[in-house]
């Protein structure tokens, strides 16, 4: 025991001294230490360094969709590192792994969505997919078309271009001025987007965007189907058809930000299934290998690639592990697992335990309201007054008081406060029980009337 203490002391210390934490503020993590070491894990359950048992209610980072632990996937990661550790996939080299992938995945995806680019992560993913939208109207005659539209409250990343096109405002302010060539509409504008142009937001929807800029000036717009880090937020009915439309009338390239919704999150291969809708790109990573080791990518119809063939030029863009062998394999056996343990029929069967959990919460507990969920992808809010829908004083911290309680509790899941609201989320593992859920739920239940 006491060994186990200094050990968790030691790695606390060194944490503070050396380890500069993504997303964390720098100060409190250097005065305090990291709030919680993860040691280990298995299915919907991790451990600290200190043994404690914790529900892993958000998937880490909305990803590891397979749940913690699965050997078969480091079995697939030692296999083909015994066989393969490394190839190039520049000019002209290739390996089975990445091509067996690609076709797997273009069998996913919906239509003639046939090529993917891989990446290491999603943001290269979504700066590839930018890059690709502008490097494919060039090669049309049209390089006027470079601007992109993003949706406010969208997440779609840290590199250039994908902190340009987040439209969550703390990531641009980091170091700003944000791109100019990035647009941010409203999101949502069902009738905007429908034609309405004498609607009182028309000039802040993607429609109006595109008039006022001139549809000649944009490459593409891009969209989480399902918004995920700026609060998971579902578009309401004929939402994406109607931006389809949109592009299809403007000319202008559709890109599904698939990061979180991508490889059954949604109950679906892509969150654009559950609308029917094909974009002309979708980008992907999380789920694609349940977090086990990084991927990312992009896959776009076949016209994207038919333009690029028509000409001999290098593509010159690629990233040194743009389909990584071992990065490929695992994804190969976690989509085999997928289908072999018929993951997405236990997703679509959880979100009925789900939402009536959710329920549950509205019914029980005066603050919470707005209640959502898609497959494993949900959230609730917090309201001062949930009739009258009067937020909380932004000092109270309602969402991260919740989140904290049920941290003391062992459940882990993520408290959203962007822009004053208070959106907690709740994303676990896809392989998750009805027992499991419940059990989160009734810690939530308790960190909830602690909270009140
Ligand atoms: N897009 C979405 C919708 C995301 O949720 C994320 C990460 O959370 C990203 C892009 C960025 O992916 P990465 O962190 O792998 O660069």
């Amino acid at each position: 025991m006491k060994n186990l203490e200094s050990k968790v002391n030691e790695l606390t210390e060194l944490d503070k001294e050396h380890y500069l934490h993504p997303l964390t503020p720098p100060k409190m993590q250097y005065e305090q230490g990291p709030p919680i070491i993860v040691s280990e894990g298995n299915g919907v359950y991790v451990k600290n360094e200190s043994g404690d048992t914790f529900i892993d209610g958000m998937s880490m980072l909305w990803n590891v969709n397979l749940g913690h632990g699965q050997e078969e996937l480091g079995d697939a990661a030692k296999e083909q590192m015994k066989t393969l550790a490394f190839s190039s996939s520049f000019n002209g080299y290739s390996h089975e792994p990445a091509i067996r992938l690609s076709q797997k995945i273009a069998s996913m995806a919906p239509e003639d969505m046939n090529v993917v680019f891989f990446t290491s992560g999603g943001s290269e993913a979504n700066d590839t997919a930018f890059k690709l939208a502008k490097y494919y109207w060039k090669l049309k005659g049209q390089s006027s078309r470079n601007k992109v539209i993003s949706l406010s409250r969208g997440y779609h990343g840290v590199a250039q271009g994908s902190t340009s096109a987040t439209g969550i405002t703390e990531f641009n302010s980091l170091v700003g001025p944000k791109s100019p060539d990035y647009l941010h509409a409203e999101p949502h504008l069902l009738d905007c987007e429908l034609g309405d142009r004498s609607h009182e937001d028309y000039h802040k929807s993607v429609r109006g965007i595109i008039e006022q800029e001139g549809p000649e000036n944009i490459a593409a717009i891009i969209l989480e189907p399902i918004m995920g880090a700026g609060g998971v937020f579902t578009p309401p009915e004929g939402y994406l058809q109607a931006l389809r439309d949109l592009c299809d009338e403007k000319d202008v390239l559709m890109i599904t930000d698939e990061i979180i919704c991508g490889f059954g999150r949604t109950g679906k291969n892509f969150g654009v299934d559950n609308w029917n809708v094909t974009p002309d790109m979708l980008t992907f990573a999380k789920g694609s290998t349940s977090g086990y080791i990084p991927l990312g990518g992009v896959v776009m119809r076949e016209k994207i690639r038919d333009e690029m063939v028509k000409t001999d030029d290098v593509l010159f863009h690629g990233f040194t592990y743009s389909g990584h062998p071992t990065s490929c394999a695992v994804a190969l056996k976690n989509l085999e697992i997928i289908e072999r343990d018929n993951v997405m029929d236990n997703v679509n069967n959880m979100e009925q335990v789900f939402k009536a959990e959710l329920q549950k919460l509205e019914d029980n507990h005066p603050h919470v309201t707005k209640s959502r969920a898609v497959g494993l992808l949900g959230a609730f809010e917090l309201y001062a007054d949930r009739d009258k829908e009067k937020p909380f004083d932004p000092e109270t911290g309602a969402s991260f008081q919740v989140v904290d309680e049920c941290f003391k509790r062992n459940l882990i899941l993520r408290s959203i406060d962007w822009n004053g609201s208070n959106i907690v989320a709740i994303a676990p593992p896809l392989i998750a029980n009805k027992e499991e859920i419940e059990e989160i739920f009734k810690i939530i239940d308790e960190g909830l009337t602690a909270f009140e």
